[in-house]
């Protein structure tokens, strides 16, 4: 096969020089490097079936400029990752260069000259490669720890799948129907049925396996190694990790129970824009991986597949029952559950749950969507993105949106990305009224509420963002909350049991803070529950040093 191309234009004879030398120096094993001072020049150096990974363009070309060069380059090659060179000082440029980022026709800006290339340039070049790696790397091309064999529309294989993803463990799927899927099952020696088979790169087989036996067959802690932790943190979303990881790094015994996959609602996200210090962003899935890592090298304990479901307070202590019935006490606790997906009430949506109909998380099934209509209810980032992210995939997007307009409830550049994108279409006013098929989804019904008329449109995928309910019930009476459900802290409190003034985050029960979405008033950021882990844990140890 043709190696891909990294691909340089320049009208500036040094500059264009530079990124010859440099590219070859680095890249030429791997990458054919074609670089030409004008746009015509470099394509016509190319064939119609060449792969071009990496295209890098001056500002200011001759007769074009450097945007609009790109964006014709990557609709010739969808895949294509896009550097702009912006000379240095040059204000123009720079602010042309950063409306070009939002507008979604670059993905990153670089100086020029950029003097050593191992400071700028080649991290800026492998950065753009390793993240069009990740967005198409064939199936296969890593081993899988696990391969899941059953029906393509079954509720559970998506389950089991959704959990091995959001916990970032490499697996396939095979569809039972397929002859391929056929082929595996008759080797692991089981007979095809209903239920989805995991295969374990060991040779282990698990029919169906509840998810804490498959955390435990993969390795997984389940139960916490101590009966006694200075701090538990429940809920390993963003608000969790981050009290986690400094609860940890500043000496605290701490323990953090988490009962699906980590990362929270912040996991199941493609492309996090806008956390500070990720210009191009950052997949959720690789934060979340980070984060895991560093957590762990702090030394905290962390346990899966569990949730909380009690606590009480029998004395110094707070003591957290989980799922498996496993108990620890806590000489304080910082609840991180977050929030989950309101439902859409339609019916037979229960049905098809998973069977084309999807709650949140797009990244997972996105392929699964490729040639076919995809719809998307709700009006706000997490529906703008989840478009954007299906949009290379599916033949057509559909945004349903209940109210009368995208600004609404959705930023900016997202309402920008999601015009420019040729298949997404908006319809506002608009609310699912029925959705049909049999066995998967097959058709949607969608009502104008302006015209009171109701159309139904073919759909393989339906996913479902509509806000959310925060992860509470399982507290009952222990902790006060608002009327929907979030936890009070601070002077909400009404019925504040110590003489002392309370602490800030902390609840109604003293040692006990909220961290996150889960706490009433916070704001529905990953940044704001970063800082929230962050300041529950000087609370902590505050109130650990009380006399
Ligand atoms: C699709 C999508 C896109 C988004 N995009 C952005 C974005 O681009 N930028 C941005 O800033 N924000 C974004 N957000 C919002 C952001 O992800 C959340 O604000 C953030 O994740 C909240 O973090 P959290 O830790 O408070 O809660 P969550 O992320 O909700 O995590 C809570 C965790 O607690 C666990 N849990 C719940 N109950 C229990 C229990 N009883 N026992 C054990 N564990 C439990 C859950 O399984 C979950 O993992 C997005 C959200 C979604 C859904």
């Amino acid at each position: 096969m043709a190696q891909p191309v990294l691909l340089g234009v320049d009208d500036d004879p040094d500059i264009l020089a530079a990124l010859q030398r440099d590219l070859t120096r680095r890249f030429a094993v791997d990458y054919r490097i074609v670089t030409a001072s004008t746009p015509e020049a470099v394509l016509a150096e190319l064939d119609v079936d060449d792969q071009v990974a990496v295209a890098i363009a001056g500002q200011w070309l001759t007769d074009t400029t450097g945007p609009d060069f790109l964006s014709t380059c990557h609709q010739r090659y969808p895949s294509a990752r896009r550097i702009l060179l912006v000379t240095y000082g040059d204000y123009t440029g720079g602010t042309a260069a950063v409306r070009a980022i939002s507008l979604g026709q670059v993905d990153e800006a670089l100086n020029k000259p950029w003097g050593d290339p191992e400071l700028e340039l080649y991290p800026a070049v492998s950065d753009a490669l390793s993240r069009r790696r990740r967005a198409t790397v064939a199936a296969g091309s890593q081993p899988e720890v696990a391969r899941v064999i059953g029906p393509q529309w079954s509720a559970r294989s998506h389950q089991l799948r959704d959990l091995l993803t959001r916990n970032n463990i490499v697996h396939g799927f095979y569809d039972v129907a397929k002859p391929e899927g056929r082929q595996l099952l008759h080797q692991a020696g089981v007979a095809a049925g209903d239920r989805p088979i995991v295969l374990l790169f060991g040779g282990q087989v698990l029919v169906d396996p509840p998810n804490e036996r498959l955390a435990e067959a993969l390795g997984v802690q389940t139960k916490p190694a101590r009966s006694h932790y200075d701090v538990a943190v429940v809920g390993g979303g963003p608000a969790g990790l981050t009290a986690a990881m400094y609860a940890a790094s500043e000496g605290l015994a701490t323990l953090l129970v988490e009962r699906e996959a980590v990362g929270g609602q912040a996991g199941t996200t493609s492309l996090i824009r806008n956390y500070l210090g990720f210009p191009r962003g950052i997949s959720g899935r690789e934060l979340t991986s980070r984060a895991v890592e560093q957590i762990l090298v702090m030394g905290a304990e962390m346990v899966f597949t569990q949730s909380v479901v009690g606590l009480e307070t029998p004395g110094e202590d707070r003591l957290l029952t989980l799922t498996n019935g496993n108990q620890v006490l806590g000489r304080t606790v910082v609840i991180a559950t977050g929030v989950s997906y309101r439902r859409l009430d339609v019916p037979g949506i229960e049905e098809l749950l998973g069977a084309g109909v999807f709650y949140g998380a797009a990244v997972t099934e996105a392929p699964a969507v490729e040639g076919q209509r995809a719809f998307v209810v709700g009006g706000a980032n997490s529906a703008g993105q989840a478009a954007l992210h299906l949009s290379p995939f599916a033949s057509q997007v559909t945004l349903l949106v209940r109210g009368t307009s995208l600004a609404e409830r959705m930023s900016a550049y997202l309402i920008n990305e999601l015009e420019r994108a040729a298949n997404i279409s908006v319809c506002l006013n608009t609310t699912v009224s029925g959705v049909y098929g049999h066995g998967r989804l097959e058709a949607v019904a969608v009502r104008d509420s302006t015209t009171g008329q109701t159309r139904t449109e073919p759909a393989a995928a339906l996913f479902v963002l509509i806000g959310a309910d925060p992860h509470s019930g399982w507290l009952a009476d222990a902790i006060e909350r608002d009327s929907k459900g979030f936890l009070l802290t601070d002077l909400d409190v009404v019925n504040w049991p110590l003489d002392r003034p309370q602490l800030s985050q902390e609840t109604s029960t003293p040692g006990v803070f909220a961290a996150g979405d889960v706490r009433h008033g916070s704001v529905k950021r990953v940044a704001s529950a970063v800082g929230e882990g962050a300041s529950a844990v000087q609370q902590v140890h505050r109130y650990l040093a009380a006399p």
